[in-house]
């Protein structure tokens, strides 16, 4: 091949090229951010000292999903969510916005945890006390009722941020002590981006309850296939 004999520029051009360089290479620029890591179970773990009334066509249903989120020290971390299948792209979306929108997420950490464990069973007052959002859990619904097809016990349901959004109901305040501010960032209002998102997706909220408010609970009642 023939080398190509460099033209002289004139000065002008010169400075042209010399703005029209590229900029500082990718190597030059941050590093994405390491997650803090607050979930990293097995699918064994995820499950581990599930209710021994969990029919198994439900339990081969649940996901152990991976998602990412800014936490309220403001820092990139990284949890799991055990939910169904069906819902599993839903789930990924939201968490996408969440991101984007810099919505904080305090942990997300299956319910099988050994810190929300009572007496060798998941309990959810442990893990709301924790703020923690969690999915599925083959028990009751909140308030008393049967084990349902749906909701929690299908891995249907989440509960998102539950210190900050808690569920009321008369006197009765789930996690106790928990407060209701729309001004604290993690809470959720009928005009967050994320309750917005899961409602055009199919889901309904707990805010929107008349008799009762649960405003960490988002459900898909009809999940499809
Ligand atoms: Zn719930």
């Amino acid at each position: 091949m023939r080398i190509a004999r460099t033209p002289r520029a004139a000065p002008g051009l010169a400075l042209l090229l010399a703005l029209c360089a590229p900029g500082p290479s990718p190597a030059a620029e941050p590093a994405p951010e390491t997650p803090v890591v607050d979930s990293a179970m097995t699918w064994e773990e995820a499950v581990r000292n599930v209710s021994p009334r969990c029919p198994r066509a439900v339990l081969e249903r649940q996901r152990l999903v991976t998602v990412r989120y800014y936490s309220m020290d403001g820092r990139l971390h990284q949890g799991q969510l055990v939910v169904d299948r069906r819902v599993v792209k839903d789930l990924e979306e939201v968490f996408a916005l969440a991101l984007a929108e810099r919505f904080p997420i305090d942990k997300v950490i299956p319910i099988s945890h050994p810190d929300f464990l009572r007496d060798g069973v998941w309990d959810d007052d442990l893990s709301m006390r924790a703020n923690n959002t969690s999915g599925f859990n083959y028990r009751r619904p909140t308030g008393g009722g049967r084990i349902s097809d749906r909701g929690h016990a299908a891995g249907l349901a989440f509960d998102l941020n539950p210190r900050l959004n808690p569920y009321l109901k008369g006197k009765l305040v789930l996690p106790a002590g928990a407060t209701y501010d729309p001004a604290v960032p993690g809470t959720l209002t009928a005009r967050s981006p994320i309750v917005r998102k899961l409602k055009q997706l199919g889901w309904s909220w707990g805010g929107d309850w008349r008799t009762l408010k649960d405003y960490q609970h988002f459900q898909k009642s009809s999940p499809g296939e």
